[in-house]
């Protein structure tokens, strides 16, 4: 790989954890049996996931039948969704600041979408009129999807909160959280009480690409999603990436043990980070304002004037900075990305946007060569449109 990487796209993609890489190994090499065989070469790849899902319980604070293996974080907020849509008949209700794979499915249920405020927080009053007016008109909610931190953004949602308008409004409703962004920001056992299911991705905690979590509180809610040769109690059919699943959980026990002490961390990087930028070029916001709103520590997303996140980017690129915009091309336009355009964020300024991600990997010197090359490529890309340059 390229030495010269200065990896600031941990929401995208967390590099793995040594001792998750360490942990896998052995099902990759050597313990390659079918965990759902009956020998006892089958035998001890079952044990592995059973071990597996005790760790992954406890860290989550649910009991281990509550969990499910996935191969995503998408196939969890499907499941949760298209599955509560299928068994209760009702309607699917979610956040305007949802990812994709909970927006597009509650979307293509014809559920309804809830606004959020400029902090890209659900509007509990919005939410509460929207469930009384599906009850008045005689519709059954079937589940209410709500993340725990966003993606772009990093803002972290009081999911209690949000919780006691559901149960309030909607007793009878599914509460789902996507916290895929949560487990190195927040303990999920401060999240788990409040709702019945729960979405993570190892990728975005140091585990293995292709496995995901879905927490069923209470047995199964929902109906199922793949259907066949019945593995994970007939809840998700498949069979089991025993070593992503061995691996998925040696990175959710460290994330969990290391949290406090990262999360101190990564907010003086973070901060360091964003002021570096703030001090050193005009028109650069930080979206979120650290001070009024909670927020993922790993968290610096700002918004450029003058520059055009694509352009940006390709500049930080070729500097070895990865970063991200969330902004999409649609029919040959840039589209500003749905979340900011959620939060009330002007257009103008959205496409300036820019992500830059921390995580456990991240140093001091990342994120000082990190806040040069930023400098530098806007400072030339304003130089050349003929805006003012570094302040
Ligand atoms: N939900 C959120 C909030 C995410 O950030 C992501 C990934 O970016 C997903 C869901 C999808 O997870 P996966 O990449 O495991 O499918």
């Amino acid at each position: 790989m390229d030495d010269r990487i200065i990896y600031l796209d941990n929401a995208a993609s967390t590099p793995m954890r040594p001792e998750a890489v360490e942990a896998m190994m052995p099902y990759l090499a050597e313990v390659y049996a079918n965990p759902s065989g009956s020998h006892r070469f089958a035998r001890r790849a079952r044990r592995a996931i059973d071990e597996a899902r005790d760790e992954v319980a406890e860290v989550i604070g649910v009991h281990p039948n509550e969990v499910v293996f996935t191969g995503c974080g998408t196939e969890s907020d499907n499941t949760a969704i298209t599955g509560a849509v299928k068994r209760t008949g009702g309607v699917s209700v979610c956040s305007a600041a949802e990812h994709h794979a909970v927006l597009h499915v509650v979307e293509s249920h014809d559920g309804t979408v809830v606004p959020v405020d400029r902090f890209a927080r659900i509007d509990l009053d919005a939410l509460a009129d929207v469930l009384d007016a599906h009850r008045d008109e005689g519709r059954t909610v079937g589940i209410v999807s709500v993340m725990a931190v966003n993606n772009e953004v990093g803002t972290i949602t009081d999911i209690a909160a949000v919780s006691a308008v559901v149960r309030r409004h909607a007793p009878d409703a599914l509460l789902h959280t996507d916290a895929v962004q949560a487990p190195s920001w927040v303990d999920l056992r401060t999240i788990s009480p409040h709702v019945d299911l729960v979405s993570l991705s190892a990728h975005k905690f140091g585990g293995p690409k292709g496995v995901g979590i879905l927490v069923e509180r209470g047995g199964p809610r929902v109906d199922p999603l793949i259907i066949g040769g019945g593995q994970e109690r007939e809840r998700r059919s498949g069979t089991h990436n025993v070593g992503g699943i061995v691996a998925a959980a040696t990175a959710l026990r460290l994330t969990d043990t290391e949290r406090t002490a990262e999360n101190e961390r990564l907010t003086i990087l973070r901060d360091r980070l964003v002021d570096g930028l703030v001090g050193r070029l005009d028109d650069v916001v930080e979206t979120i304002p650290r001070d009024e709103q909670a927020k993922a520590a790993g968290s610096a997303h700002v918004c450029v004037g003058g520059v055009e996140s694509e352009s940006l980017l390709f500049l930080l690129d070729e500097a070895g900075v990865c970063a991200s915009a969330a902004s999409a091309c649609a029919s040959g336009a840039m589209e500003p990305s749905h979340v900011l355009a959620a939060m009330g964020v002007d257009r103008a300024v959205a496409l300036g946007a820019l992500r830059l991600t921390l995580g456990h990997s991240t140093t001091e010197a990342d994120v000082d060569s990190g806040s040069e090359a930023i400098v530098n490529a806007v400072t030339r890309l304003r130089s050349h449109s003929g805006v003012g340059a570094a302040s």
